[in-house]
């Protein structure tokens, strides 16, 4: 944070008006990612290392088989994929995806996808049934440590992390959740709104 007297580095002092603004931030590592071009990379790297991706398959039944799941598909090769594990991880179709496994989280649907009554992501094992997991409300910024400890978890390395338990809000009056989880969305666009007015 540079303010009044202090000396601004050479790679910004051009771009800062000194008789308007009085102070400012610079942060050297900042940058903007491109998600599309990151997408594409990420899918990339995986695929080298094994992974399959179905584009244009729909998930739209899960039924447990025993040992792990049968996910009923609409659109791909097979109608049915047989699987240890599956992961909820819907985005903003997060709510249907829960509906097939038996779950009504407090997600609440705002401008930006979802806000939860604490502003953290869901993130772990389902609290019912082996072999289903959790992630959602899940912001970019959040999302490679988030798949980290998930991919941990679910290798049985370490277990996900209990602030972000899908059923910490078990027994909380919706009202209560709702209030909270739109509270929180308020104040952080109202710091945004206050910083750049
Ligand atoms: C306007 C806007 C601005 C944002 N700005 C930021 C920002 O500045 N910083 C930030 O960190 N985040 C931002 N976000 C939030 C961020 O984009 C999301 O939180 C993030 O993309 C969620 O990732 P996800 O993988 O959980 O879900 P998604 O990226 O939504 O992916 C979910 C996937 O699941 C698939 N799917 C859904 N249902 C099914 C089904 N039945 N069968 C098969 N596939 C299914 C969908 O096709 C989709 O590909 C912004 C969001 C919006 C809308």
């Amino acid at each position: 944070m540079y303010s009044d007297g202090a000396v601004l580095p050479p790679e910004v002092r051009d771009l800062v008006d000194r008789d308007r603004i009085l102070g400012a931030a610079h942060h050297a590592a900042d940058g903007i990612a491109d998600p599309a071009l990151l997408r594409r990379r990420l899918e990339a790297e995986a695929v080298a290392q094994g992974a399959i991706f179905e584009h244009g398959v729909a998930a739209v039944d899960l039924v447990s088989n025993g040992a792990g799941w049968a996910v009923r598909t609409v659109g791909g090769a097979d109608d049915t994929l047989h699987t240890d594990h599956v992961v909820l991880a819907g985005g903003i179709w997060a709510p249907t995806l829960d509906r097939l496994a038996g779950l009504d989280l407090p997600l609440f649907p705002v401008s930006h996808p979802y806000v939860t009554p604490d502003n953290l992501p869901f993130l772990g094992p389902h609290p019912r049934d082996d072999g289903l997991w959790v992630a959602e409300a899940i912001w970019v910024t959040h999302a490679g440590g988030a798949a980290r400890a998930l991919a941990r978890a679910i290798l049985a390395e370490e277990p996900a992390p209990s602030e972000l338990a899908v059923d910490r809000f078990d027994g909380r009056a919706p009202h209560e959740l709702r209030a909270a989880a739109l509270r929180l969305y308020r104040d952080i666009y109202a710091n945004d709104a206050a910083a750049s007015g």
